[in-house]
């Protein structure tokens, strides 16, 4: 028996900064013709990155593997100044396709550094963003903390001056007791000027808390790779809501949907429509009669393209020989 009712979250998928990574590699194509390089996959999703290798974008994880004078796309995600050093003297031309709320997080990471302060980032070890902005920072002034024990094993005296930074897509209450426990221990903890959890990430998990009211199940469309995907499906879980994560309609197991009678659906930030759209397809033709959209918060930013980006795509010159 299929679900009656099926239950889209809004705000879902594609943020700000993912929209604008694609844009970013889309347009660089147009204006220079494949290939376009690209640093780290744009975006944490194996379709996204599937389509654009089709358009003639080659992925690669090091800016070193970049042939001299090419162009090169560095992805949303940030990356840490070794990089953009080591591109610089491969003659590359770059396109900087961080995310401007990621660029926010770099410079309070130089800030705090300049000032002499400790920082702590609340952080996922190895998470392509926090490879970055731990690269913004000596490694002597930078701490990567995943959980409140991280925070007791700081190797820092309790008077020193600590200032904090987070990881964009972790939600507040995962950061909540880390910072509880970093004020616990260093009175004089810095905040960052404003929070630096997304608006993006925080509105998708408001709509899954929103949906885990309503629904017995909840989908989220996104890959194993997207933290703020993996994110949403904990987010319903600690709500007592089983939910799963896939990448595609295929992967839904019908006994999964045993004595369901209301699925709720979202998508990562990354996660392209077309996929929700097919996972809508999958249930109606299996009998689910009601598709109802839950509106929890709109969305309206927007961020503009790269500087020498948008300039190369005004004066439309050719390519240049390699
Ligand atoms: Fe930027 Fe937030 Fe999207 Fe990450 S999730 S790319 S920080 S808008």
């Amino acid at each position: 028996m299929a679900p009656t009712t099926l239950l889209l979250a809004a705000p879902r998928g594609f943020c700000a900064g993912v929209d604008r990574a694609v844009l970013i590699v889309e347009k660089a194509l147009e204006a220079y013709g494949a290939p376009v390089y690209v640093r780290h996959e744009i975006v944490h999703n194996k379709h996204v990155v599937e389509s654009l290798r089709r358009k003639g974008a080659i992925f690669v994880e090091d800016e070193t593997e970049v042939p001299e004078g090419e162009v090169v796309v560095f992805s949303a995600h940030g990356s840490p100044p070794e990089a953009f050093a080591n591109s610089q003297q491969l003659s590359h031309s770059l396109i900087d396709a961080t995310c401007p709320l990621v660029t926010k997080v770099h410079h309070e990471a130089r800030r705090y550094a300049r000032d002499g302060k400790d920082i702590v980032l609340i952080g996922h070890e190895g998470h392509q963003e926090v490879v970055g902005t731990m690269g913004q920072a000596p490694p002597r002034s930078i701490n990567l903390v995943e959980t409140p024990d991280d925070v007791d094993a700081l190797e820092l005296g309790e008077d020193a001056e600590v200032a904090y930074i987070t990881q964009t897509t972790l939600s507040m209450d995962e950061t909540a007791s880390v910072v509880d426990r970093l004020r616990q221990r260093f009175p004089l903890l810095h905040n960052p000027k404003k929070d630096d959890i997304c608006y993006a990430t925080q509105n998708r998990q408001d709509a899954v808390k929103v949906l885990a009211e309503r629904c017995d199940l909840i989908l989220v469309v996104g890959s194993q790779t997207s933290s703020n995907s993996k994110r949403l499906v904990e987010v319903s879980k600690d709500r007592s809501v089983p939910a799963y994560l896939v990448d595609e309609a295929s992967e839904i197991d019908p006994a999964w949907l045993e004595g369901v009678e209301t699925v709720g659906l979202t998508s990562g930030a990354s996660a392209p429509e077309v996929l929700v759209e097919e996972v809508i397809d999958w249930f109606k033709s299996r009998g689910t009669t009601e598709v109802d959209t839950v509106l929890v918060v709109d969305e309206d930013v927007e961020f503009a393209m790269p500087s020498n980006l948008a300039r190369r795509l005004q004066e439309g010159a050719p390519r240049p020989a390699s």
